[in-house]
């Protein structure tokens, strides 16, 4: 049958043994759920997803041995209690209709562990520990090790194994002559270097039969120096087939690569051309992947051939029903994945269990949950910024009488000005959601409407979510013409000059640098315009598929100054996995950025500066604006207002606190105070 929306996503798909309900693959993600030993809460949020009708789920990495694990402790299938423990996830997923494959991850020398190994002793640019180097009884523990996990993954109850062999991992370490120095068998020619994925895949199938799903997860454009060319690519991926493989899957780029892969400022479907050169060269089906978010960016990407299925993963954190919401043409109700990485890869980055910034239930399925009340209450939040709106969302959705009021014209609060960023387009998609998930649940929104407490008389809760106001800098000069702010800059496009000192290298001082350098189309909505930003060429021309020509970004559109206080290197505090990719972004375009300044005063020359505490070495920046972005304080004039009457309410989001302030925060903590009225 064909679908009439969806035609290419909501295709089945025969595998011979077994056939899959669509083209949707839940790509690996590593989650934290498996170190907590609470199998009950990693089985619920597998289940939610397959509930959700996505056809088939590939968990996080599992180590097949100790020295392959990411971390010490990290989680394993080697033991008969793993067998036991992985098997209430796979009856209850089962039990929801759903398929999953386990991910046979070995890490290799990404291992962060004295005991990782590697086949040569070249140590990783991302983990202090140098690998050691294996010798051939070595090189044969770890295929008997992957072989043993694949077959306890089968006595688990999986309807497959995912054999990760791409990202730089440890198979991966053997295809490319950057980390194989080998002249044994295992090295050399492209021929041995490619033995150890092979003979992985052949002895694990010759291990768990014909009817078990073996997906490989093959490197199409490493992204590294000295990385594999197109003609290896697709003499493995033949080989891989050969040996047994029912799937083939997209790695893209190393962990160590200097391009961004699946950050926001990532071009939606930005890497599907790669898996598209594939198509026709093997007859398993192929699986493409990155930055694809929504049904329709997963659609055309199968319409254009790019591939037999799409991997989405942080998708799923977003929203568990993705697929059955696009199956009944409720797309907009999808809760969009802004490919932040806030609540996600941060998180696992800082060892934190895994949620997501739009959906805080994620992962905590067995926690979290929004059930409908037995008492309607009637909710008054002042605020449509992420914290009043995801308080709003909740309550509603849980059967409350919800009202919100919000001065601006528009729902959306500080995201309207975040989704004017180069980079940062995503979230325009973040504030049509909740735009029409207010309309859909019934919430009656006031918008226009600058709210004072006598405004909400006879409401049984009250939530104040009335956010932030710029801190004020306290600069000499500061009320000069040439002076604005970031909201005069990002919401109201006052004239910038060609030249400017932007003060405060946070979040927004950082966005707001992005925003000034830019003209013209952002490279996040022209994927050959981003490449050609960063560098990325076809693997067919050039190895691993980095331009020969390097990064060629588009000239400056102005000469940006970025200051800070602090002595510490600009943008310390922004995302653990992003961070390095606005501070590069902001280098190519020669933004130049000075720490450790005083502000002395503002002129018609510039912004005068001095340096530490004696207040040494005056500089004038030369510029014709100076733009504030100095941090946040508390709107809190209605709560206090409130306090004052005597009238009871709950203040959230930048409201409450300003400090570290972000959408994440806003968001969770709406949703939780909802989900307690
Ligand atoms: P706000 O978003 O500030 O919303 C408050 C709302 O209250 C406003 O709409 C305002 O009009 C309304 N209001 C105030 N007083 C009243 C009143 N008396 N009556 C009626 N209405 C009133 N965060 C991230 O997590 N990730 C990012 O990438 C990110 N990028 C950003 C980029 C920029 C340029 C900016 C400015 C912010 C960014 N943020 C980001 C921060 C994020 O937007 C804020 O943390 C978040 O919006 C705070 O949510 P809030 O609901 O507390 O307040
Ligand atoms: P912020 O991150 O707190 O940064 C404020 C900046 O202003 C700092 O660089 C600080 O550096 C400077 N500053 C503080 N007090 C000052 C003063 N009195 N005079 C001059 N400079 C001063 O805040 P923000 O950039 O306004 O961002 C607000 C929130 O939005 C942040 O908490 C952030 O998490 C969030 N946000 C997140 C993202 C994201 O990508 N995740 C993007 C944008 C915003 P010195 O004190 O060293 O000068
Ligand atoms: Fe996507 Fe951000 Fe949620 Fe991660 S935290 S799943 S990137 S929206």
């Amino acid at each position: 049958m064909t679908h009439a929306i969806y035609p290419h996503l909501l295709a089945p798909l025969d595998l011979g043994f077994t056939t899959l309900p669509n083209r949707v693959l839940m790509g690996s993600m590593h989650t934290g759920l498996e170190e907590t030993g609470d199998w009950n809460r990693v089985a619920e949020y597998y289940a939610e997803r397959a509930r959700g009708g996505v056809a088939l789920m590939v968990t996080g990495g599992i180590a097949p041995n100790e020295e392959g694990g990411v971390l010490p402790g990290a989680s394993g299938m080697q033991s008969d209690k793993d067998i036991a423990d992985h098997k209430i996830v796979t009856d209850r997923v089962h039990g929801a209709g759903g398929k999953i494959a386990m991910q046979i991850l070995h890490a290799g020398r990404y291992a962060y562990s004295p005991k990782c190994v590697a086949p040569s002793p070249v140590k990783s640019p991302i983990s202090p520990f140098p690998p050691a180097e294996l010798d051939a009884d070595g090189i044969e523990k770890q295929i008997s090790d992957i072989i043993a996990c694949a077959e306890k993954a089968q006595k688990a109850g999986y309807d497959g194994v995912e054999i990760m062999g791409s990202e730089g991992y440890f198979l991966n370490q053997f295809l490319v002559t950057h980390t194989n120095k080998r002249t044994d068998e295992w090295g050399g020619s492209y021929e041995n270097r490619m033995r150890l994925p092979v003979e992985v895949v052949r002895r694990t199938r010759e291990a768990v039969g014909t009817d078990f799903i073996i997906i490989y997860r093959l490197s199409m454009i490493d992204l590294v120096p000295n990385g594999s060319t197109w003609e290896e690519v697709v003499r493995l991926a033949k080989a891989v087939e050969a040996a047994g493989a029912t799937i083939i899957n997209t790695g893209i780029g190393w962990h160590e690569a200097r391009i961004p892969t699946i950050a926001t400022s990532v071009p939606r479907a930005a890497f599907s051309w790669v898996t598209k050169k594939l198509m026709g060269e093997i007859s398993i089906p192929i699986v493409t992947s990155n930055r694809i978010n929504t049904p329709q960016v997963a659609e055309d990407v199968l319409a254009d051939a790019c591939a037999d299925m799409v991997s989405m993963a942080r998708p799923f954190l977003a929203d568990a029903d993705f697929v059955n919401k696009a199956a009944a043409g409720e797309a907009k109700q999808i809760a969009p994945c802004i490919a932040c990485n806030q609540a996600c890869l941060d998180h696992t980055f800082s060892m934190k269990l895994t949620s997501c910034l739009v959906n805080p239930r994620a992962c905590s399925e067995t926690e979290l949950n929004y059930d409908t009340t037995n008492a309607v209450k009637s909710v008054a939040i002042v605020g449509a910024g992420p914290a009043g709106l995801a308080t709003a969302l909740v309550a509603a959705e849980r059967g409350h009488k919800v009202t919100v009021f919000d001065g601006a014209s528009e729902v959306g609060g500080q995201l309207n000005m975040a989704k004017q960023v180069p980079g940062k387009e995503e979230f325009f998609g973040l504030v049509d959601y909740y735009r029409n998930e207010v309309a859909r649940l019934g919430i009656e929104l006031k918008l226009g409407a600058f709210v004072g407490a006598d405004d909400l008389d006879g409401f049984d809760e009250v939530v104040i979510a009335t956010g932030v106001t710029p801190r004020d800098p306290q600069i000499d000069g500061q009320d000069r013409p040439n002076v604005v702010n970031y909201i005069d800059v990002l919401r109201d496009k006052v004239a910038v000059g060609k030249r400017v000192a932007v003060i405060g290298a946070g979040g927004i001082g950082f966005d707001v640098s992005e925003f000034l350098v830019h003209e013209g189309e952002s490279p996040t909505e022209d994927i050959e315009l981003w490449k050609r930003e960063w560098g990325v060429g076809d693997p067919a021309n050039t190895r691993g598929g980095l331009a020969k020509a390097g990064a060629q970004p588009e000239a400056p559109a102005r000469q940006v100054t970025l200051l800070q206080r602090k002595s510490s290197k600009l943008g310390k505090g922004l995302g653990k996995t992003t961070g390095w990719i606005h501070r590069s972004a902001l280098a190519m375009k020669n933004v130049e950025m000075v720490a450790g300044v005083n502000y002395e005063r503002i002129s018609d020359e510039g912004l005068h500066v001095s340096f530490g505490e004696a207040r040494e070495n005056p500089r004038v920046i030369e510029c014709d604006t100076v733009v504030l972005c100095s941090g946040q304080v508390s709107n809190r004039s209605l709560a206090d207002e409130l306090e004052a009457k005597g009238v009871a309410c709950h203040v959230i989001g930048g409201a409450d606190v300003a400090a570290e302030l972000d959408a994440k925060r806003a968001i969770n903590q709406g949703s939780r105070l909802a989900a307690g009225f």
